[in-house]
């Protein structure tokens, strides 16, 4: 590109990102859906809490389905941020377990640790990890939880990561991303690996 199609390039661009900030003056916390069948929703909404905790902010973790392998993200915080709640549903894969009514009470009890929590008034963001997968297996009520997180305590910001998030909680969210699958290591044979996949 020439120096002077550049700088007319440039100069529209900041009109259109001057006039966005503009208005954008609405000050309030956000829900953010990570959703789709790509890699990349967890190490995101890991992302933000390692963000927010730069800042100083106060955040928590819930993890509403867990595999067996410890991952990076949990070790490090459980290392070097032990103040920081992070709160696991610790069944396992359900299809490993194969017991719904068990999968069900672990759910339950799980989401008793997330509605205290988006009821804090001190924490700045929550990450609710594969919590729509509780929706597609029916362990928890959707409504109910989507009441619970339009209710929650003003200043806290939640980040909802998992496949398949349904039209009611992509309405309620103010940001949406979906992750999409353009291919993946495993479906060549390729182990998950530390570091990238865990
Ligand atoms: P990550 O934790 O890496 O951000 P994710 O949260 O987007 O991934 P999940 O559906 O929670 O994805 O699955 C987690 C694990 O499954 C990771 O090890 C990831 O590499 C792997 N994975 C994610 N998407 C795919 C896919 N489309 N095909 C195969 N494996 C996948
Ligand atoms: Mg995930």
């Amino acid at each position: 590109m020439q120096a002077d199609k550049f700088n007319k390039t440039m100069a529209l661009q900041k009109a259109t990102v001057d006039a966005g900030i503009e208005r954008a003056n609405q000050e309030r916390s956000v829900i953010v859906l990570l959703t789709g069948d790509g890699k990349g929703k967890t190490t995101s909404g890991f992302g933000m809490i390692f963000r927010a905790l730069g800042y100083g902010q106060k955040v928590a973790v819930v993890q509403f389905i867990k595999g067996t392998q410890a991952s990076g993200e949990e070790l490090l915080l459980r290392d070097s941020f032990p103040a920081v709640p992070l709160v696991q549903m610790g069944t396992g894969f359900t299809w490993d377990t194969q017991n719904f009514t068990a999968d069900q009470a672990a759910a339950w009890r799980t989401w008793q640790a997330a509605a205290a929590m988006l009821k804090d008034p001190a924490l700045d963001v929550l990450l609710l990890d594969e919590l729509t997968y509780m929706f597609a297996y029916k362990f928890l009520n959707e409504a109910e939880v989507l009441d619970a997180l339009r209710q929650r305590s003003p200043q806290l910001s939640v980040i909802i990561t998992g496949r398949g998030g349904g039209t009611p909680l992509r309405e309620l969210a103010d940001t949406v991303s979906e992750v999409k699958n353009v291919k993946h290591a495993y479906d060549n044979g390729i182990k998950a690996r530390a570091g990238v996949d865990y």
